[in-house]
């Protein structure tokens, strides 16, 4: 053996401990590298050796271990350190460690070695369990470990231990707090929840847990208190900071969320109600009445129906002399007593201004004269103490049996209350069939109206619509114009509906087309143009309307993404065939918007079966901004719009604080006289921006540039970029 070198020996032994050591081990760099591992070290952490080589020693010690630190200072001031620390093995999990680590050095280098070995406690060990001294020194070594504060006290709340966790986040040092008072030693805790808990503990016997702030450390936490076997008490505390600002968060979120619902619903609930009542009465209004009449033939179809047209005499008067607020009132009262006169199942409306109608199930000739013979009388009781607000009304009746037709019965009443008024008001007329003849008008506009599409006596202006956050148009809507040779300009109010009633709204509606489409093409070269046309719903009836559609694109070379049609709130209602007829429609590429939205049968659910782009709010709306009533209302719309993606134009701004208001609202878009009327092509304030600026701003009309000015306010101004598909800018109007 002699005269062997003992170098080689050495090393070999070194290694031989190093690998079958108990414990295990690894050298790291001074840089903290991993160097070498030895297999038990691999097993203890769930690497292998190879792995242990490329890590990171962060990864391997537990970073919620506040000890750490304090440890390589240790080590650093006196070479070696020695203690409990926690390790994380592979899998996340850490366990309890006794660990002694030791700088090394040799010529070329430095570094540490780390030895480790299981303590394996279980932090799960109630110190109730504690039995023997051996078993609770491991116990509190392990709770030295622990990633909770822990603190015991004893039966006269003497501290007896506090952990390294507690000294680090409450910020006090164990010499100064061990052996101390608890209450002492921590004040803040006297007259707080804390103490109610920790002294029913200590009381009963009882373990128990809370959740609370705790002021003195900026610090909401949960503890733990148990009993302690020898009396006293161990107390655990946890950090749940995070916890409750992640609750806190998505309480804020839910409880935004449902107020967002609940406005949303409101607001679908009073479109619902106001679809079917007039809002200055309560009473039904038009459609209200039609939907209820329908339910009550559907369910009795043989009834007799009589309806009673009651027109106020003199109303306009009233309401000239003394103000709205005065008309108001009458009105109200006025349809209280209707109310009063009808009877059980009677239906009672109000179909705008002074109308009102009453219908009336199978009642005779003799009690429908009576009950109008008390509205008249109804309507002679002055409303008012000193008598200034009185009016009469007059009443036509028509009524019909079996196969009654509301619509027809509503003409026929209204022809008869014009003769009621002829014969000197304050009374009731029956409508008989000479009256037909007084239908004559009706019928010389639809004979007008035929040789009007024949002689070109139409033409179509177009109304812009504002971009609200570009400032730009981006579409314009034909409205159809008749210049009658004799009449002069119809409004498309009176002519459509005498169209639509005699089926010559096919015609004219593909005239309308045909026209559009064409100007559409003219204005090819204004980028992302869009023209809209309306569509009556008798059109969309008809299934061949699509083809009909696509033939004329076709015919012109439109693309379709330049076209949109404009359906009424009222077609969208009687579904039918027209989710089919529109989803061939969109499927064309061309837009399909909802006009009027909110005059008729509005229910988002109903809405939603359709494929919508755009809704269109109608302009009663609009006027109704400055309201609070009215903005809220109009808010729920933009709310219920957008949540089935829809476009919101907002029809009819007049004001320039109408402008703001919806810009604030959130309205993607808005037309009205404000901001262009309707007007021939060649009148159209439309070019093709040459440049990205706001100079096309500078010669605006005042009102608009007024306008856009005040909404500036409300939010900045962005300007998009004006590409292929960008929107055409607003140029002056003539002033
Ligand atoms: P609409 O589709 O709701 O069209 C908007 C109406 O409001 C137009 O009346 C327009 O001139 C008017 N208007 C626009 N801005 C303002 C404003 O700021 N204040 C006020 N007070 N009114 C404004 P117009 O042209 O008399 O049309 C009435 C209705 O006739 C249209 O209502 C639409 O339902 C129907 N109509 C018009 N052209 C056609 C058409 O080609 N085909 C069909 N089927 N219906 C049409
Ligand atoms: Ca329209
Ligand atoms: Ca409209």
């Amino acid at each position: 053996m002699v005269g062997k070198p003992v170098r080689p020996m050495a090393r070999s032994i070194c290694e031989s401990l190093f690998g079958h050591a108990s414990d295990g081990v690894l050298v790291v760099s001074a840089d903290g590298q991993v160097l070498r591992a030895n297999p038990r070290a691999g097993e203890l952490l769930g690497w292998t050796e190879a792995e242990l080589l490329d890590l990171d020693p962060d990864v391997v010690v537990d970073p919620r271990d506040v000890r750490w630190r304090a440890a390589l200072d240790t080590r650093e001031r006196e070479g070696v350190f020695r203690g409990v620390l926690r390790l994380r093995r592979r899998d996340g999990s850490t366990f309890s460690a006794h660990v002694t680590t030791a700088a090394v050095r040799d010529d070329e280098s430095a570094g540490a070695y780390i030895s480790f070995r299981d303590t394996t406690p279980t932090e799960t060990v109630g110190v109730r369990t504690v039995k023997t001294p051996r078993a609770a020194a491991d116990v509190i070594d392990s709770l030295e470990s622990f990633s909770d504060m822990y603190v015991g006290v004893d039966a006269d709340w003497k501290v007896t231990h506090l952990n390294a966790q507690t000294e680090y986040r409450l910020r006090v040092s164990r010499d100064d707090v061990i052996g101390g008072d608890l209450w002492e030693k921590f004040p803040a805790l006297v007259g707080t929840r804390f103490e109610q808990v920790y002294r029913s503990v200590m009381r009963t016997g009882e373990q128990a847990s809370l959740e609370d702030y705790y002021a003195a450390a900026d610090l909401w936490c949960e503890v733990r208190a148990y009993p302690l076997f020898r009396g006293g008490m161990g107390l655990y505390f946890r950090d749940i900071g995070e916890r409750r600002e992640q609750e806190q968060e998505r309480e804020r979120l839910l409880a935004a969320e449902r107020r967002a619902r609940a406005a949303a619903e409101e607001a679908q609930r009073a479109l619902a109600y106001r679809a079917c009542h007039d809002e200055l009465t309560g009473l039904l209004n038009r459609s209200g009445l039609v939907q209820e009449v329908e339910s009550v033939l559907a369910a009795r179809p043989a009834s007799g129906v009589t309806v009673m047209f009651i027109d106020l005499d003199r109303f306009k008067l009233v309401n000239d002399s003394l103000g709205h607020v005065a008309g108001d009132q009458l009105l109200t009262v006025f349809a209280r007593r209707l109310a009063d006169v009808a009877r059980p199942g009677d239906l009672v409306a109000r179909f705008g201004g002074d109308e009102f109608v009453m219908v009336l199930f199978d009642a005779s000739a003799e009690e429908a004269g009576r009950l109008a013979e008390e509205v008249v009388a109804a309507s002679r009781q002055p409303v008012d103490e000193d008598a200034r607000l009185r009016v009469t009304a007059s009443i036509g009746l028509a009524s019909a049996t079996g196969t009654a037709n509301l619509e027809t019965l509503l003409r026929e009443a209204d022809a008869a209350l014009y003769r009621a008024k002829d014969a000197g008001r304050e009374r009731a007329a029956w409508f008989d069939e000479q009256m037909h003849l007084e239908s004559v008008n009706r019928v010389q506009t639809e004979l007008d109206l035929r040789l009007a599409l024949d002689r070109d006596e139409l033409f179509l202006d177009y109304q812009p619509a504002f971009d609200l956050r570009f400032e730009r148009i981006t579409h314009v809507e034909a409205l159809v114009r008749w210049r009658h040779p004799v009449r002069g300009l119809v409004s498309p109010g009176e002519f459509i509906p005498v169209a639509e009633e005699c089926g010559l709204i096919h015609r004219l509606g593909e005239w309308v087309l045909a026209r559009a489409v064409e100007q559409a093409v003219r204005w090819a070269h204004l980028p992302g143009l869009r023209v809209w046309i309306n569509v009556s719903p008798a059109q969309l009836a008809d299934r061949g309307w699509p083809e009909l559609l696509a033939a004329h694109l076709e015919r012109v070379g439109l693309p379709a993404d330049r076209l949109g049609i404009e359906v009424t709130e009222s077609a969208v209602a009687d579904r039918s065939r027209l989710t089919e007829v529109l989803e061939r429609v969109r499927a064309l590429g061309v837009q399909i918007a909802i006009d009027d939205f909110g005059t008729g049968y509005s229910s988002l659910a109903r809405l939603n079966e359709f494929p919508i782009d755009v809704i269109k709010i109608d302009r009663s709306f609009v006027a109704d901004l400055g309201t609070p009533r009215g903005e809220a209302l109009l808010a729920g719309i933009v709310t219920l719009s957008h949540a089935i993606d829809a476009h919101v134009i907002a029809e009819g701004v007049e004001t320039v604080s109408q402008l703001a208001a919806l810009s604030a609202l959130g309205a993607d878009s808005a037309s009205g006289y404000l901001l262009a009327r309707p007007a021939a092509p060649e009148h159209l304030p439309l070019v093709i921006p040459t440049e990205l600026d706001f100079s096309w701003r500078a010669g605006l009309h005042p009102t608009l540039e007024k306008a856009f000015s005040s909404v500036a306010g409300t939010r900045p101004l962005t300007c998009a970029p004006v590409g292929e598909d960008g929107p055409v800018p607003i140029v002056p109007l003539p002033a």
